[in-house]
């Protein structure tokens, strides 16, 4: 399974995203998590990245969409995987499909963590990373209604889509992704038993 985690910063994704992956054992990729690998390591890509992270912006879809393609080969991701920051605008939907085809894979589900704006600044003030200010957190929302929000609706229209309310605690919330991911599960398995032929092909 390919499964897409998309939320605002603040929005929860990245602890959702450490359970769901647990919980499904599959790999994780997070491009915010590959970015601060780099920043700390001082690679190339590291000193390009953080200019912009640093401001609250997007690091350019090119940069980013190669980090993933690269990313990608390595044989852990070979049957399936968790992404969680990526894609974040529709270029990068695009770049990323493109990528899944040429390997004739496509992404399963498309999950989105739900929750207001005023939830989200409270959240992003109390966990004091680097660029958790509160003009770069304001930013980033910005950001995120400008270049992700448009990504919900190409996987709307592609049938991928489901909400998930992010308010409430941690487990109520996972509560919520179990759901919506077992579903995923009894519904593939009952297209096999109804389909045999497709698996033996
Ligand atoms: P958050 O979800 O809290 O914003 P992340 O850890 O996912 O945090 O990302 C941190 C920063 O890394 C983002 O604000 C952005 O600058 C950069 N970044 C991460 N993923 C991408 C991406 N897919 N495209 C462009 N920039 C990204």
């Amino acid at each position: 399974m390919i499964i897409i985690l998309i939320g605002p910063p603040g929005s929860g994704k990245g602890t959702q995203s450490q359970r769901l992956i647990d919980y499904l054992e599959t790999a994780h990729l997070s491009t915010g998590e590959l970015f601060r690998e780099h920043i700390s390591s001082e690679s190339a890509l590291g000193c390009e990245a953080k200019q912009f992270i640093s401001r609250g912006e997007l690091v350019p879809d090119h940069v980013v969409d190669s980090m993933v393609a690269q990313t990608l080969e390595q044989p852990r991701f070979a049957d399936g995987c968790l992404f969680d920051g990526y894609p974040r605008s529709v270029p990068q939907a695009e770049a990323l499909s493109q990528l899944l085809n040429l390997q004739q894979r496509e992404v399963t589900l498309v999950l989105e963590l739900d929750v207001p704006d005023s939830v989200l600044v409270e959240r992003l003030l109390a966990r004091q990373r680097a660029d958790d200010t509160l003009e770069t957190i304001k930013h980033r929302l910005e950001v995120y209604g400008a270049q992700t929000r448009p990504l919900l609706e190409y996987y709307k229209q592609r049938g991928k889509l489901e909400t998930v309310d992010g308010q409430g605690s941690v487990d109520d919330v996972f509560g919520r992704i179990q759901a919506v991911v077992n579903q995923l599960k009894t519904d593939s398995s009952e297209s096999e038993e109804s389909n045999p032929s497709t698996c033996s092909n």
